[in-house]
């Protein structure tokens, strides 16, 4: 069983290992009761339905495929339900789809496609189906107590919700178990359930509700199929030229209605509309027809004549009549924008496929919007996820989610070559024309080049949030994009493709269309694409035939995508509810870099300014080459900041709002520990013979504790307003760049560390699934280590853990820093180095100067921190 807990079974008939048994299949024919109609009228003349049972049938109850069974579960039959019928004059077949039922529950994912000629006679047949075992077929939870809870967490309130949850058996990756539950398809997210940090595009969302406890098995995000839209009353048709994005020239069609044109395309049923920067969550897509006059809008004729040449690539390559196949609208808008994404309510860097139509937002270039719509490419992709949604409807999340993001890449890099015959002259990368806009830009002949695998062993475990990808859709897509890759530009033993353009176009489509389901893996697309291989080349010579599936089936290995074997490694996490978390390890603890890298700087409590970390970055950059880049500050290296709290007048009041004696209290424990640390540090310098009294000590410490900065801190103690605004001022910085997936390191000093550590913690509490992109969390010269701090940090926070997205939690002290100290048996840190020699202060007869040792670590000749503890953990 694989990770969906689908058995999965293939049978084709021209495939010289089965011609012994499909011999035996029609032979045997006349004697079984299944046949009883054919007998009658012959198997041509009977409607594709029937035929495709009989052929059912006969296959499940046949000696000769063992491997195919239907057995009962629970004492229920297992029976089949017709999905539809379909004709493919590409190969000139027809199929049948069934899904599997037991008392009528159908089992998620489960698929029968029966392939035929168009003389009924059989073809193929694929499988994947399940047996849903130990689990009770009688729901507990009414189909409205589902809603109500669905309703409930989509934030409905009082407001209806119009959706039929529906039954259904259900393997749970995540418990290991099948499920009876509930299907509640499309339900759009209401504001209560969005924070402030959910703030993308408007999500339909798939709830799967456990039909026997209430429990919430999964939550999946949508693309919603086509919306229906009114015909414009036919007016004049007219076919222009006019300036596209990029400044070429396009023809367009366009509807004459008075003296006002509109882009309308009646022929292909392509529409084209101006969001005018509205906000795609005001729920007014898809805004008006973009019109002339005035002029046309260049980004609206790239929208347009884009999804015209996507529109006769279905038609006349994949012989589908649109998106939906049944001639519906394929709508565009234009200048689309999320309020919240955008800086200046212009510019938003994306293009999506949004309630059954493309959207495309824009970016600057040189000073001049440009729309995501320029590139044929990505118009294609988005298309395509239309197509995949009325077809396998690959659920976007985890290994499916990524076979579907694939599919819109292959395709996207099809259509956008395919007025190219020579193969060796295509382009590979997606969304070339936006480079630098933070659109996932891919390159299918080469995943790492962007930052995806490219390989089975490298699949990356990702949680299933919008934060997480959803499984990392756009990351693991990169595998199976190489396996197609590598068939696209198979070569044969002369040197001369394989395939050519419109075989390539036509096995792809296939695939995706007839074979492919909700829980399909890389491997059952393997599966598919040789079967369908197997039929598209099927009036080959055998040798070239041959020689095509023997490639297919290359590339995969290739890239670790078997079909039978073990079962991948993979972790079991992929459908996890809200209420599950869970924390993942990546690999042998080592982090995954996805994202840009990262340096983050913590700066203690005291006065410090913006460019605080300039002296202390020239210091590490010599030795760290070239992670960071340059470095430049707000660039890769960003500062944390919060002087602007400190010593104004809200600090000045958070001060009277602190209860002094409590405050004086607290002082007395942090000075009387600072003052042991000094008298130790004395002890050792001396040896222990030299006598002081203690009321110097005291005079002392109390004379450097300005330097120090311990009555800010108090003040972040005792005041928890005052504690949460400098929090913030931490979890600003970092958390954009951790729920962006990108690789950081974080570099904390003195009362920072505290900081640092507290904020980290709130972002683990918060934002669940954030994997361990926090390469490298250094604390130096930390006031972690003082005892009474500890006491003080918030109550969650005093069992000293390290936050789950550190990766390795590393701690600094040298000789004289009074602030610093071991964190070992407190803090669950990885490693850490005492007593490091506080480079270029000066030794004074009793010790180092204690403020300079505690600000040592940042200065160019200390090679022992920069370049043999950051920089040396840094490169790992
Ligand atoms: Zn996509």
């Amino acid at each position: 069983m694989s990770k969906n807990g689908l058995h999965t079974f293939a049978f084709h008939t021209k495939d010289e290992t089965s011609d012994r048994v499909a011999n035996i299949l029609r032979t045997e024919r006349p004697s079984l009761a299944a046949f009883a109609t054919t007998k009658a009228v012959g198997l041509r003349n009977l409607d594709p339905e029937t035929a495709a049972r009989q052929h059912l049938n006969q296959a499940l109850a046949s000696k000769e495929l063992p491997q195919f069974t239907a057995p009962e579960v629970n004492n229920a039959t297992c029976e089949f339900k017709i999905l539809g019928t379909e004709t493919l004059p590409l190969t000139e077949t027809k199929t049948v789809k069934f899904r599997q039922t037991y008392n009528k529950i159908p089992v998620y994912g489960s698929l029968i496609t029966i392939e035929m000629d168009y003389g009924n006679e059989l073809l193929a047949v694929n499988s994947s189906l399940g047996e849903p075992i130990n689990v009770d077929t009688i729901a507990q939870i009414s189909p409205a107590e589902a809603l109500n809870k669905v309703r409930d967490l989509a934030g409905y309130g009082l407001k209806p919700l119009e959706a039929t949850p529906r039954l259904c058996y259900y393997f749970d990756t995540a418990v290991d178990r099948w499920r009876l539950i509930y299907v509640i398809e499309d339900v759009r997210q209401q504001s209560r359930e969005k924070t402030q940090t959910d703030k993308h595009i408007p999500l339909l969302m798939d709830y799967l509700i456990d039909a026997h406890n209430g429990e919430i098995v999964a939550k999946l995000p949508r693309t919603p199929s086509v919306a229906v839209l009114d015909r414009a009353s036919p007016s004049q048709q007219q076919v222009e030229e006019a300036l596209d994005g990029l400044e070429k020239l396009r023809k367009i069609s366009c509807l004459m209605t008075g003296d006002r044109k509109t882009l309308q395309d009646l022929d292909l049923n392509v529409h084209t509309y101006d969001f005018e920067f509205r906000d795609l969550n005001s729920g007014l897509l898809p805004g008006n027809y973009v019109g002339k006059p005035p002029e046309w809008a260049p980004g609206a004729i790239s929208a347009h004549a884009n999804a015209a040449v996507v529109a006769i690539f279905l038609r006349d390559v994949l012989r589908r009549n649109g998106i939906d196949n049944i001639g519906g609208p394929l709508i565009s808008s234009i200048n689309c924008v999320v309020a919240n994404e955008s800086p200046d309510g212009q510019e938003w860097r994306n293009a999506a496929w949004v309630e059954g139509q493309m959207v495309y937002g824009q970016r600057k270039v040189r000073g001049q919007l440009r729309s995501y719509a320029v590139g044929l490419d990505v118009v294609a992709h988005e298309i395509f996820h239309g197509v995949t949604d009325r077809t396998a409807r690959l659920q976007y999340a985890g290994e499916s989610g990524a076979l579907n993001e694939s599919y819109s890449d292959i395709f996207g890099i099809i259509v956008s070559n395919f007025e190219e015959p020579n193969l060796s002259a295509w382009n590979w990368e997606m969304g070339e024309e936006l480079q630098g806009t933070g659109i996932p830009l891919r390159d299918l002949s080469n995943p790492s080049k962007y930052r995806q695998p490219a390989q089975m062993r490298d699949y990356l475990n990702l949680p299933i949030t919008e934060a997480g990808d959803w499984g990392g859709v756009h990351f693991n897509s990169g595998i199976h994009n190489l396996a197609a890759y590598k068939i696209m530009t198979a070569k044969d033993r002369q040197g001369a493709y394989l395939f050519d353009r419109k075989s390539l176009a036509a096995l792809f489509y296939l695939t995706l269309t007839q074979y492919l389901s909700r829980t399909s893996l890389f491997r059952d697309s393997r599966g598919a694409i040789e079967l369908v291989g197997r039929t598209l080349f099927r009036g080959d010579a055998i040798e070239v035939r041959n020689a095509k599936l023997q490639a297919i089936a290359r590339a995969f290995d290739e890239v670790g995508i078997s079909i039978s074997g073990q079962e991948q490694l993979l972790d079991g996490s992929v459908f996890s509810g809200d209420s599950i978390t869970r924390s993942q390890q990546l690999g042998n603890g080592s982090p995954r870099i996805v994202g840009n890298h990262y340096l983050v700087y913590v700066h203690g409590i005291s006065q410090h300014r913006e460019h605080y970390s300039d002296s202390w970055w020239q210091a590490l950059q010599p030795h760290v080459g070239e992670v960071f880049k340059n470095g430049n500050l707000g660039d890769t290296r960003l500062e944390v900041l919060w002087s602007h709290l400190v010593n104004t007048e809200t600090f000045v009041n958070a001060v009277n709002a602190v209860d002094t004696n409590k405050q004086r209290q607290l002082r007395r424990e942090i000075m009387a520990i600072l003052e042991d640390r000094r008298r130790q540090e004395l002890a050792t310098n001396t040896n222990g013979g030299f006598h002081r009294s203690s009321a110097m000590q005291t005079h002392w410490v109390e004379s450097n504790a300005a330097a120090l900065a311990i009555d800010d801190f108090l003040i972040y103690m005792l005041n928890s307003r005052m504690r949460q605004r400098i929090i913030d001022c931490f979890t600003d910085v970092v958390k954009p760049l951790l729920i962006n997936n990108n690789q950081i390191d974080i570099i904390s000093h003195s009362w920072g560390t505290v900081v640092a550590y507290e904020g980290l913690r709130e972002l683990e509490a918060n934002e669940q699934f954030l994997q361990r992109y926090v390469s490298n969390f250094f604390t130096v010269g930390s006031a972690l280590s003082i005892g009474t701090v500890r006491d003080f940090l918030r109550p969650e926070n005093r069992d000293g853990r390290r936050p789950s997205m550190v990766n390795k939690w590393i701690n600094l002290d040298a000789k004289g820093d009074l602030v610093g100290g071991t964190l070992w048996g407190m803090f669950d840190i990885s490693e850490e180095t005492l007593k490091l020699n506080p480079t270029s202060c000066s030794q004074q007869w009793f010790g180092y100067d204690s403020v300079c040792a505690h600000n040592s670590y940042f200065v160019k000749e200390n090679i022992a921190v920069n370049q043999e503890i950051f920089a040396k953990n840094i490169l790992v």
